[in-house]
């Protein structure tokens, strides 16, 4: 069974979000338990991730340090990013494969997702990045180019286009690692976006993939069996948040999409993951299911948290 897991911010940060180097290896550490319990299964495994929260870091050290040492674009960071978030899910996963006898080896992948520019994000950005400054101090970036919103009490925030990812350029190298056997993390933070230029050239583009959008492409890609969005919650929920919250097992993509279309789910948060997961029942028409990672083996066989189908 080929699976592509996608781990969200509580794989990478503590339950406070925050991210602290101890912080990420404990979450890094409980995370890979569960995939070394799924790998324990036979599974073949391909991982993704999140990173908003090591970007948004990233970012702060940009800011202070400019007049120091030059800042490097937001897809720098994603790239920063992949790397450290790679070895940190390495590091913990070959500790807990040891801890239980398996041998498999590990690898992580600098994956860059081609975008268009022609992608209305790019017209009207709408991802909010980074931390809050006082108008003077957003001002001065405006002028250097970027896109800062007044966000009221807490100030201004800079916001960036969210492109959907068309193509994950480097799925051939995932793919080639997991036929060799490997455990691959890839395309973390949704890929590093690139756009392609005339000559035919790649170029890094400032913009923000969504994590699940881009693992649902990569799943698409490699033809994964199934796929697994690991989050906090164990189901998408109906009228979450509400006395009459109601869990949603096994559902079918279109029951799904007509509850999305009903507002069921935040548009930051659950949004995404029903948009991936039914993305990607019906592209491949094998099913996707959204849980916590303690369900994740029993998500796998169908038998824990939102499952989708096709209908
Ligand atoms: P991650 O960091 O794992 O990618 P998010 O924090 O963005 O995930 O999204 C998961 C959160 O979505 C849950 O903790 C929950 O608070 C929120 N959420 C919003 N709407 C729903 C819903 N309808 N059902 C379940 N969770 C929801
Ligand atoms: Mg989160």
């Amino acid at each position: 069974m080929k699976v592509l897991l996608a781990l969200g911010g509580n794989a990478m940060t503590n339950a406070e979000g925050r991210a602290r180097p101890e912080d990420q290896i404990a979450a890094a550490e409980v995370a890979m338990a569960s995939v070394a319990a799924l790998l324990e299964t036979g599974a073949e495994v391909v991982i993704t991730h999140g990173n908003g929260p090591q970007v948004g870091n990233l970012l702060v050290k940009n800011e202070l340090a400019a007049a120091v040492v030059p800042p490097v674009p937001l897809d720098w960071c994603g790239a920063q990013t992949q790397a450290t978030l790679g070895f940190v899910l390495m590091d913990a996963l070959d500790a807990e494969l040891a801890r239980r006898g398996l041998e498999k080896p590990t690898a992580a992948l600098v994956t860059r997702a081609l975008v268009s520019l022609d992608d209305p994000g790019f017209a009207k950005p709408t991802k909010p990045i980074g931390r809050f400054l006082p108008a003077d101090e957003a001002a001065v970036l405006v002028e250097h180019g970027e896109t800062w919103e007044d966000r009221g009490e807490k100030g201004w925030r800079r916001v960036v286009a969210s492109p959907e990812p068309r193509e994950i350029l480097d799925a051939p190298a995932v793919r080639a690692l997991v036929d060799a056997g490997f455990v691959v993390v890839a395309n973390g933070g949704g890929g590093i976006p690139v756009v392609r230029e005339d000559d035919g050239s790649l170029r890094g583009i400032e913009a923000v993939i969504d994590k699940d959008l881009g693992a649902a492409l990569l799943g698409q890609t490699l033809g994964t069996e199934v796929l697994v969005i690991a989050t906090d919650v164990s189901h998408a929920v109906l009228r979450y948040g509400t006395p009459e919250a109601e869990d949603i097992g096994r559902v079918g993509v279109s029951q799904l999409e007509a509850f999305a279309a009903d507002g069921h789910f935040a548009s930051g948060s659950m949004g995404p993951k029903v948009d991936a997961a039914c993305r990607f029942v019906r592209a491949t028409g094998n099913p996707a299911v959204i849980t916590d990672l303690d369900s994740i083996v029993d998500a796998v066989e169908g038998r824990a948290g939102t499952v989708v189908l096709p209908d």
